[in-house]
């Protein structure tokens, strides 16, 4: 059994298919998800099978359904394979996050995001199909640590165990020098990918591009050349 609360009056098949989100749990991080993308000018399709979270959520997000995710039929009358994205986003029933997963896959949902509790949870989700498996806490305490350690790491991205995007706040160091006159690539293996400077943000920076203290640099390349940079370079 399905049950629609409705902000809008256009029904799924009319919504504007070219990037819609559904989130899968609304708890405190599929509640941030939803939230953020709803801000963001996403259509987002909100589902919980607690009436009161569906209640909350009515207001940032698209539509919010009262509904259970292991339920295939419930799935399917809301058009889920239509979602580009799908973010299971329940926490502490493992079983149920396993069963929405598995059922979203069968039904060839292009890109399902799978919040895990544990490595157990992770391996299983992973096995089913599961696009990208998130560990919201395990990642904030790395980056959280990331903060504390450096006060140039203003923020922090972990590609694979190898490999992280950081944002580095330029020093006086490297005040006023070009990356040409830095060459940091050559010196420490890294890669400026953009630089920001207040609300202006330069991708891909041309080699003559100038660095001035306190400008966010966002930088890719191995940890351990990362730190050498950090510690070093800038
Ligand atoms: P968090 O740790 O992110 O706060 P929670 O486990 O507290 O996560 O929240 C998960 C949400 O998922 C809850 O709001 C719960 O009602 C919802 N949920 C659990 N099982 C299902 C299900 N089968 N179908 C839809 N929503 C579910």
């Amino acid at each position: 059994m399905v049950f629609f609360i409705w902000r809008k009056k256009e029904k799924f098949a009319v919504v504007d298919k070219k990037k819609q989100f559904a989130v899968i749990g609304l708890g405190r991080f599929g509640g941030s998800v939803c939230k953020e993308l709803y801000r963001m000018g996403h259509q987002v399709l909100a589902i919980d099978i607690r009436d009161h979270k569906v209640n909350e959520f009515a207001q940032f997000s698209t539509h919010a359904v009262i509904a259970d995710s292991t339920d295939e039929k419930a799935l399917q009358s809301l058009g889920i394979r239509n979602f580009e994205y799908v973010i299971v986003a329940i926490g502490d029933n493992i079983q149920s996050s396993i069963l929405t997963t598995l059922v979203l896959k069968e039904m060839k949902v292009p890109n399902v995001w799978v919040k895990a509790q544990n490595i157990y949870h992770h391996k299983v989700v992973e096995k089913i199909g599961a696009d990208r498996i998130i560990h919201p806490e395990h990642d904030m305490g790395v980056r959280i640590a990331q903060h504390l350690t450096s006060e140039k790491i203003v923020d922090y991205i972990e590609l694979s165990n190898e490999y992280s995007i950081v944002e580095l706040l330029a020093t006086n160091k490297v005040h006023n020098k070009s990356l040409i006159d830095l060459n940091i690539r050559a010196n420490y293996g890294c890669t400026i990918l953009a630089i920001k400077r207040g609300e202006d943000v330069n991708v891909s920076p041309m080699p003559e591009e100038v660095i001035l203290e306190k400008d966010l640099l966002i930088v890719i390349g191995h940890k351990n050349d990362l730190k050498r940079f950090e510690d070093e370079g800038i």
